[in-house]
This record gives C-alpha cells, sequence and structure tokens, in this order.
C-alpha cells in the first residue's frame, strides 16, 4: 500500500519535503516501490528547524527515484544540493520558469552557507569545528544538470503506477501544484500537492501581482495536501501604494534611506516596478534605487524571459516602462565591490536586497550598518517566519543579533501585507469551492500550528471536508 510521509513543512512554513512510497508501508530500504520527493526544501528560521537540515531522508538518498519541484523558493527547493551529495541521482521535474529561477536561486544558496561557515571558522562561533556549508556553491550547480523541464498541463508517467502533470498555482513565476496519478490494483487515485497558493484574480486587492492570476479551478482529487500559511489570517482589502508612498516621502524628508528586505526574484521586480510608477505618478521623489543581489540582473533577465507567466498588469507596466535595467536611477548590484559602494550612500535611497526574511545574503550587512539611525524606515513587504530576523525586527524588538552583535532597532519598521504570493483564509476558502467533489481527506502543511488547525476548523466548518494537520514525519496511507 502506498504511503506520503510529511518530511518537512510540518507545524512550519518551511523544509517542504513529502515522500510518496507506492511500496509498502513498513518499507525504510526504499527498495519496495517507487519513491518520489514533492518538494525538497530548506528548513529556515528557528535552531530547532534548521538543525533538521542536517539529518538525511528516512529512507536511503539513493533510493530516492525522483523530485517533482512546485517552485523555485528554497524552502521547497532549497534542500536538493544537499540530497544529491547524500546520493540522489534521479531526474528533477520542474516547469521552465521554476529551473530558469533553480539555476540562481540554488548557486547562490551554496555560496552563503559556504560564506556563513567561513564566518563562524573566522569567528570561532559555531559549536561545531570546523563549521561546515549544508552545500557549496559548486555542487548547487552540478545538480542543475538534473532537472528536466515539464510543461504546464503535459502528463509524464515516472513508473507503471505513478504519473504527473503541473498545474498553475500562480504563487511566484513558475510556480505550480502537482497532480499525481497512483494506480495500485487497478485503481488510480489522485493526489494533489498544492505548493504554495497564490492569490485571487482580483488586482485591486492584490496590486502588482505579476504571475497569472488565481491557482487552477474546478481541481479533483481523493487526497489532498496543502499549504495554510495564512490559515488563520485575512489581507487588508485596501490597495497599499497610497500610505507605502506617504511612508517613503517622510522618510526621505528626514534625510533617511528606506531598507527593503525582498527575495531577489519576482518580488524584487515587482516592487520596482511598482516605486518607478509612483515616481513617474510623482508620488515619491526621485531618489536612487539600489537592487542589491548578486542574483539581481539575471534575476531581471529571467523574469523578463517568461512573458507567458505574466498577468495583464505586469504586461503593461514592461510594455509602458520596458526593462528595469535601462532605468536611469536604478542600480544593479551584482559584485560585493558594487554591494559596499551602497554602504557608502549618505543620501536617501531605496535599496531593496535578499533575503527577504533576513536570514542571510546582503540585506544583513544594509541592517546592521542603517537599523540603529531613526531616519531609516525598513519595509516588509514579504511573509516572516516566526524565530526569523525579519520576525524579530517587525514584532518591535528593541534590538536583533546580527553577525553574533546585538544591533539597537532604531529605524522605523513598516508592515505591508498586500504584496503577499499567499492566498489568505478567504481566498483558500474560495478556491476550495471550485472543487466538484470533496477529496476523502486533505492534509494541511506549510503553517505555523495555529495557522494550521484554524484553516482545518474553517474548511471543515465550511465545506464539510475531513481535514488534518500534518505531522513532522507522519506517514499516511493512500487507500
Ligand atoms: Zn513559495
Amino acid at each position: 500500500m502506498a504511503y506520503i510521509q510529511f518530511l518537512g513543512a510540518a507545524g512550519t512554513v518551511t523544509g517542504s519535503k513529502h515522500l510518496i512510497n507506492t511500496g509498502a508501508a513498513d518499507d525504510s530500504s526504499g527498495t519496495a516501490g517507487f519513491q518520489v520527493l514533492v518538494d525538497c526544501g530548506m528548513f529556515q528560521g528557528q535552531k530547532e528547524w534548521r538543525e533538521r537540515n542536517w539529518q538525511d531522508v528516512p529512507i536511503p538518498a539513493d533510493k530516492v527515484d525522483a523530485v517533482i519541484l512546485t517552485h523555485a523558493h528554497l524552502d521547497h527547493c532549497g534542500w536538493i544540493p544537499r540530497l544529491v551529495k547524500q546520493g540522489f541521482r534521479g531526474p528533477i521535474y520542474a516547469t521552465p520558469a521554476t529551473i530558469d529561477l533553480c539555476a540562481i536561486v540554488l548557486p547562490d544558496s551554496g555560496h552563503l552557507q559556504e560564506e556563513d561557515a567561513d564566518f563562524y571558522n573566522r569567528h570561532q562561533k559555531s559549536k561545531h569545528h570546523p563549521a561546515l556549508p549544508l552545500y557549496t556553491l559548486a555542487e548547487a550547480e552540478a545538480c542543475l544538470q538534473s532537472f528536466k523541464p515539464v510543461a504546464f498541463e503535459q502528463t509524464i508517467q515516472l513508473s507503471p503506477e505513478l504519473s504527473f502533470r503541473f498545474v498553475r498555482a500562480a504563487h511566484i513565476l513558475g510556480s505550480s501544484m502537482a497532480e499525481i496519478t497512483l494506480t495500485t490494483n487497478r485503481q488510480g487515485k489522485r493526489l494533489l500537492f498544492t505548493g504554495d497558493i497564490g492569490r485571487v484574480r482580483n488586482q485591486n486587492i492584490a496590486p502588482g501581482k505579476v504571475v497569472h492570476s488565481g491557482p487552477n479551478e474546478g481541481e479533483i482529487a481523493d487526497l489532498v495536501v496543502m499549504e495554510s500559511t495564512y490559515g488563520n489570517r485575512t489581507h487588508p482589502t485596501d490597495d497599499p501604494r497610497p500610505k507605502l508612498a506617504e511612508a517613503i516621502r517622510e522618510t526621505v524628508e528626514r534625510g533617511g534611506s528606506v531598507i527593503v528586505p525582498a527575495f531577489a526574484i519576482e518580488r524584487t521586480q515587482k516592487f520596482v516596478f511598482m516605486l518607478k510608477e509612483l515616481m513617474e505618478l510623482g508620488q515619491i521623489p526621485r531618489i536612487p534605487i539600489y537592487c542589491d543581489s548578486p542574483m539581481a540582473i539575471k534575476a531581471v533577465q529571467v523574469f523578463l524571459k517568461h512573458t507567458e507567466e505574466y498577468s495583464e498588469a505586469t504586461k503593461r507596466l514592461i510594455s509602458q516602462y520596458g526593462s528595469p535595467l535601462t532605468w536611469p536611477n536604478v542600480t544593479f548590484a551584482s559584485t560585493s565591490q558594487e554591494s559596499k559602494k551602497i554602504n557608502d550612500s549618505r543620501f536617501p535611497c531605496v535599496i531593496i536586497s535578499s533575503s527577504g526574511m533576513a536570514t542571510g545574503g546582503r540585506i544583513l550587512h544594509h541592517l546592521a550598518q542603517r537599523l540603529p539611525d531613526p531616519r531609516n524606515l525598513v519595509l516588509f513587504i514579504g511573509f516572516q517566519a516566526p524565530g526569523t530576523r525579519g520576525f524579530i525586527i517587525k514584532s518591535g524588538a528593541p534590538e536583533v543579533k546580527i553577525f553574533g552583535e546585538m544591533i539597537p532597532i532604531r529605524a522605523q519598521i513598516a508592515v505591508f501585507e498586500q504584496f503577499s504570493d499567499h492566498a489568505d483564509t478567504p481566498e483558500l476558502l474560495h478556491w476550495l469551492h471550485t472543487f466538484p467533489q470533496k477529496p476523502a481527506v486533505t492534509y494541511l502543511v506549510h503553517g505555523e500550528p495555529a495557522a494550521a488547525s484554524q484553516l482545518r476548523d474553517a474548511m471543515t466548518k465550511d465545506l464539510g471536508w475531513n481535514v488534518q494537520v500534518a505531522q513532522w514525519l507522519q506517514k499516511v496511507n493512500v487507500q
């Protein structure tokens, strides 16, 4: 009997990794049946979670036959190089845009881990001697050869009993849900892994939506594994742009700069286009914008390449303003030399840098330098997982630890949740109502415990579905 085992994103929003084993439920050798991982993400945030990145998968990595990847966020793809390092040799299936994004984010992740290990070794700040990277830049680059592009709605037969296809999730560029068909004893079962679910089609309540709007509707499934990030939240429904413009104007007037932790791909481009439009409309001054990321230029190129993914609003912005690489007041800092120059800038500017939850990357230098100055503004435009520096700063803490030092937080902090790429509870329920029939069971993953259990209750009440909150390492039979 086939089973699913939740290896990550159970009880937390990171480390998405779900094993499907088509063989016997008590098989831990991985030799019975076909083994597939749906997503292979990295744990981020609190140490308790990050330490799980060092644990192996419960079956030998070389017995995993394939990976099906929903999208290119690190909490879904960031553990792939580690799986390969542990012996995985199979194909990794993803959409073409996801593959292009992984070619940027995975080597960057390897580079960051090498840098971190280096830093801890130089400063003797780790209990582990020597501190090691989870994987290196070279190892991350090497695994890119195993990626296989799969177009949306193209069916791929992986084994006699297992096939899958991708449908749109409308979360980020290239993002998909995986519909998996399992055929055992001549009985077909449809499993739907939602990955992360994007927002509704209404541009006014989710302005700047880059990708194809709205997740695929009318899904049919016997078993659903579904995200629950915003399972207990409702996004604000007002247009964030007037308040955003006001906050930036006030910062510039007092001589401060605006620091924006943001994922380098898509979120950064979306925000840069929004700033451009606010400048063109005269709502904010034409101050310099720095996109500080080693991936910055490549990210824009990937973004501009995948026209098939755009929403109407994105098409309009690109045809009106062209490529951000040609805009006079926007600088893309790829090298660390260029990055350091931004630190010297004493005039008001906007600095957009990753990582989006301030867990690593160049944003840390900018935060360490600019958080103590009350003239500055730190702007959060993305989800901050508990335990991350982003969450600590956003929660009003007086100080935060960066590079082993406590940095006082005196800058103004502002949070805009309208830019989220995750559907909120009403949007999730709206989408679930498009299912023509009830799945036998739905497992909720990718949510903090409170979010997952509140979404379970809302789904039970609103839809009458059988919903359970997935537990870490729990095995569930596919019947
Ligand atoms: Zn995501």
